[in-house]
Order: structure tokens, then sequence, then C-alpha cells
């Protein structure tokens, strides 16, 4: 049975860049991977899914109503890889677990926690009915494992406000627990 892969890890850890690279790995093997991506996250536009060390490649749009299991059916593939699976709801991350049974490997790459180091809506579901957890670990600038992304606004870290805030002038970075509490960025 194919399974249901959680990679998760903070900001920074280059999950982006190894969605962008399984994709290319099983394309290079002639299997037809869609890469996908929830409408929330829009900071490189609708469909481009970018990461920081410049890989890039289109992503399939996955909005907050879509059914993606519905949209399988239609849409045959190999293997489905989702980036930035946090965004994505409790029924869409158990469409993606059916879709693991019934069919084909499904691989999620993710945040677990966010600014306030509290799991967002999918990575909790992900962390209950994934087959496989894996942590892509990063490291704070003290040395310790960065755990918590922190959210800075004018050079501070804010621990209080909306779970997902797009488009303004905030920032996030991956820190260790102790700096995050600490307030040391
Ligand atoms: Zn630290």
């Amino acid at each position: 049975m194919p399974k249901l892969y959680f990679k998760y890890g903070a900001m920074g850890s280059s999950k982006t860049a190894q969605a962008l690279m399984v994709k290319f790995n099983y394309e290079e093997k002639g299997y037809n991977a869609a890469l996908m991506k929830p409408a929330v996250d829009n900071r490189d536009g609708a469909d481009i899914v970018r990461s920081r060390i410049g890989l890039e490649g289109k992503g399939i749009v996955i909005d907050p109503e879509m059914d993606i299991y519905e949209w399988f059916l239609q849409n045959q593939y190999d293997v489905l890889i989702v980036d930035e699976a946090q965004f994505l709801s409790v029924e869409q991350i158990e469409q993606l677990k059916r879709i693991a049974i019934e069919f084909v490997p499904v691989l999620c790459f993710g945040l677990k926690t966010d600014f306030r180091t509290l799991m967002f809506e999918g990575s909790k579901r992900l962390f209950e009915i994934a087959d496989s957890l894996t942590e892509i670990k990063s490291v704070c600038k003290c040395g310790h494992k960065a755990e918590v992304n922190a959210r800075i606004k004018d050079g501070k870290i804010v621990r209080e406000g909306e779970q997902i805030m797009m488009g303004g002038t905030e920032s996030y970075i991956g820190v260790c627990y102790r700096c995050w509490k600490e307030g040391r960025v």
C-alpha cells in the first residue's frame, strides 16, 4: 500500500527545495508527479513553488474548498507532492490519506507549528494519520536545533496575532525554543 508522508521542519530547513528535488527524481524515472500547494501561500504568485536556494517549479494550486480526492480521480498522477501542507484543512489531509490508501504515494512537506508554537490544523492531522513522519532539521543562530518559526516585526519576535498573515511586513525565521522564549534574534 502506498503511504502518506509528512516531512516537516522549521522555516529555512529547505523543505521546498526537497519537494522540488523529489519531483525531479520521480520525473527523471518516467513517473508523472504532481507538485501542489495551497492557495493561501501566495508569496510567489499563485502557482510558483520557489525555494530559498533558487530552485523553482510550477505547482497545482489547492483552493481551500477543493476536494483533492475528487480532483485526483480526474487527474491520475503517479505521485502527489504537496508543499506548505500545514495550510490544508483537516478534510483535505483526509482526502490525501484516502488517495494514499487507494492509489499512489503522497508526500507532504510543511511546518509543524506556527509562530506561537501551536500546531497548524493541517500539520496536526498529518501527525495523527500520516504513515511516515520525518523531521527536516535546521539550525538556530545559536547552534541548537531550530524548531520554532519566529514571527519577526520591526526586528523583534512577535508572539501574538493571527496564525496566517499574508502580505504583511513581518517575516519568519527558524529559531530554537529558548531563543524564541527569550526574544533573541
Ligand atoms: Zn537558539
